[in-house]
């Protein structure tokens, strides 16, 4: 992956539109995003460009570390997917966020929230994931 803090600062856009891109990050698709946003502890409606370097850094380790997990344990089944071997997916079992709104974050307690980012389903903790009000240049 490249620099991904290069990569955003280029962006206007909300942060999870972002990393939806795939010409910016390869793989990253819907229910992921929601989870490495909120495991790296960012709101997904924050503007990449004022992503500070260690939001960057957080967000690129999150990544590595869902899509690493989501393949070991099969990839999810929200979809209905079912391996050639017959079993379901394990990740969906770990999900945090992604379809959890009105249940409690659990890390801090409070309902997760869902809303529409760039027209994809987008769940988060506006606890945990504050939206930071954009540094004026
Ligand atoms: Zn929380």
């Amino acid at each position: 992956m490249a620099n991904l803090f290069l990569q955003f600062a280029k962006h206007k856009k909300p942060i999870k539109s972002v990393i939806l891109d795939q010409n910016v990050v390869a793989g990253v698709g819907n229910i992921y995003a929601d989870e490495t946003l909120w495991r790296a502890k960012i709101n997904p409606m924050q503007p990449a460009c004022t992503l500070k370097r260690s939001e960057a850094d957080a967000l690129h380790d999150q990544i590595i570390a869902v899509l690493g997990e989501s393949i070991k344990l099969g990839g999810t089944t929200v979809h209905t997917f079912v391996s050639a071997d017959g079993r379901t997916g394990g990740f969906q079992d770990k999900l945090q966020v992604y379809g959890k709104q009105g249940t409690p974050c659990p890390r801090c307690g409070t309902e997760i929230v869902k809303t529409k980012v760039g027209q994809r389903g987008t769940h988060y903790c506006p606890q945990c994931q504050p939206l930071r009000k954009r540094v004026m240049h």
